[in-house]
């Protein structure tokens, strides 16, 4: 049979908070030839807790290599032709596991997790003045629940195994980027211990000023520095994958996410943004080569550092912990709808909440709030809501947090965006996207392939030195197409709606009181 000649391949590991993907692109065009995907499962052991399985999320990565090589081997794509492998991660979920065994020492505790409220709590009392922005300066990041730290400091004080791991020096920490790169490189015998810049920045232990481990942040949490990944850029060999059907390709990329998606969005100019919509939801604004710190309620995280020699990009992030997430919780928790298509199809045939909101805060809320004992409310019930109304108040609530993270966005920055580019998995719904627009009055622009974390971190993994079968100047790639939403209510009715959200959020952070 004949073989395509396409040039050089590269690929991407995505694993993120509901699924891992493996997808391969051509490093010519980026364009996408084959990928597969496999769900990971959550587990919510207690109230407000998230764990995920760490050989499960490494079961699945090579499932979806195997699995994508053989559908190019159908395609007669010669998979001797993929030349670097990207990891792009769920952020912040924290892992432990035994270096001289291999073995997790207990369930990735996934970002979402509240666990550690009161600790952090506790943290925040003991700052003068109460303040939890008090380690921001050096991290562009809130005391928070959300970032690794705390997770890592509750899996030491209550995990036996991780305690005695540590003691004994047999302990190494990760995000699931390092979980994934250690393993793939080899494991207990050799494997690479690395984590990039942008994963770093999203433990609250790492410096974005200087760009690597603060050791006072590490003695403030307790954390003791031998069991940390190596920093390295987001675009560099790391090592070689150790066996399968990619055997001997190297590992090249490594971005957090959200990162990720800002470059395959190809947002590298100061000023440009996109908002990706997955379990939560997240807005991103390139900022440049200075970290701007944020005062209306916004992160300030590493975007990426494309090379070992090449500068730091920095952005302003705008966090929400529940956007599709609330979607899953229709269907498994409630069960009014089979699958998360059928979501559009309901809230369609109302076409409005009938003055029901919504407000998903089942994390607490994160930004511009940051309130961890904030809880979800649904309210403006009536004898007539029906279920069809309750998906409709679920796709705006999507909407109205992003309206207040872009809101927090213009006003930190001074220069308001006049379109936004979104991806993610729940870009698919159209209803989500034409709400989306007429709530913040302004186009919303999505792109034709929605991949944009994966081919992010291809890129990453194509453009290192060594690898270099892809250039990061996006003139060079082909014209992205894109559809676009208008905004088509008025804004008198935008806002009116947009004024009860906030009604609504105030109730859902003062519900106890
Ligand atoms: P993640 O990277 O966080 O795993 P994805 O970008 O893969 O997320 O998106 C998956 C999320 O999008 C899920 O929470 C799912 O419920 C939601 N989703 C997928 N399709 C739709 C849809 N048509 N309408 C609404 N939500 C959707």
């Amino acid at each position: 049979s004949h073989r395509i000649m396409l040039g050089p391949l590269v690929a991407a590991i995505d694993q993120g908070t509901s699924s891992t993907r493996f997808l391969v692109f051509n490093s010519k065009t980026a364009e996408l030839l084959s990928h597969h995907q496999v769900e990971i499962k959550q587990s919510f052991p207690k109230e407000g807790w998230v764990e995920e399985d760490p050989k499960e999320i490494l079961q699945s990565v090579y499932e979806c290599i195997e699995r994508t090589c053989e559908k190019l081997t159908q395609l007669n794509i010669d998979i001797s032709n993929i030349k670097a492998i990207g990891v792009t991660n769920q952020r912040e979920t924290t892992l432990v596991w035994d270096k001289e065994t291999g073995e997790p020492l207990y369930n990735a505790i996934v970002w979402l997790d509240l666990r550690t409220q009161s600790t952090v709590e506790r943290l925040i009392n003991k700052t003068p003045g109460r303040n939890k922005n008090h380690l921001k300066h050096k991290t562009g990041l809130p005391i928070s629940t959300y970032f690794s730290a705390v997770k890592l400091r509750w899996l030491m004080d209550n995990v036996d195994k991780v305690h005695e791991a540590v003691v004994s020096h047999r302990a190494m920490f990760g995000t699931v980027d390092s979980w994934l790169i250690w393993c793939l490189t080899g494991g207990k015998s050799g494997g690479v211990h690395c984590t990039d810049v942008t994963n770093a920045s999203r433990t609250m232990l790492f410096n974005i000023h200087t760009m690597d481990w603060d050791p006072e942040l590490c003695k403030y949490f307790g954390i003791p520095m031998e069991i940390l990944p190596r920093v390295r850029s987001s675009s560099e060999i790391y090592g070689l994958m150790k066996s399968g059907a990619l055997s001997g390709i190297p590992i090249s990329g490594c971005l957090g996410d959200q990162s990720a998606a800002l470059v395959g969005q190809m947002c590298f100019k100061d000023g440009q943004a996109k908002n990706t919509y997955g379990t939560g939801c997240f807005l991103l604004r390139n900022t440049g080569a200075k970290p701007v710190m944020s005062d209306h309620g916004l992160l300030t995280t590493v975007a990426y550092k494309l090379g070992r020699d090449k500068p730091a990009c920095y952005a302003l992030e705008g966090s929400v912990a529940i956007a599709g997430a609330v979607v899953r919780w229709l269907q498994d928790n409630l069960g009014i709808i089979g699958s998360s298509e059928e979501l559009e199809k309901l809230a369609a045939s109302v076409g409005t909440s009938y003055g029901c909101y919504f407000v998903p805060a089942f994390s607490g809320l994160y930004a511009p709030y940051w309130e961890p004992s904030a809880r979800g409310i649904i309210c403006g019930l009536t004898q007539f809501t029906n279920k069809s109304h309750l998906a409709f108040a679920a796709l705006e609530a999507v909407c109205f947090q992003t309206r207040e993270i872009l809101d927090a966005m213009n006003q930190d920055s001074g220069i308001p965006l006049t379109q936004l580019q979104v991806d993610g998995g729940m870009t698919s719904n159209r209803l989500l996207m034409q709400l989306q627009a007429d709530i913040l009055c302004i186009p919303v622009v999505k792109p034709s392939m929605p991949e944009t974390t994966a081919l992010g971190a291809a890129m990453a993994a194509g453009a290192a030195e060594g690898v270099s079968v892809w250039s990061l100047n996006p003139e060079d790639l082909s014209e992205v197409t894109s559809e676009k939403f208008e905004p088509q209510i008025n804004p008198e009715e935008s806002e009116f709606r947009y004024a009860r959200w906030k009604k609504a959020v105030e109730k859902s952070m003062n519900w106890e009181t």
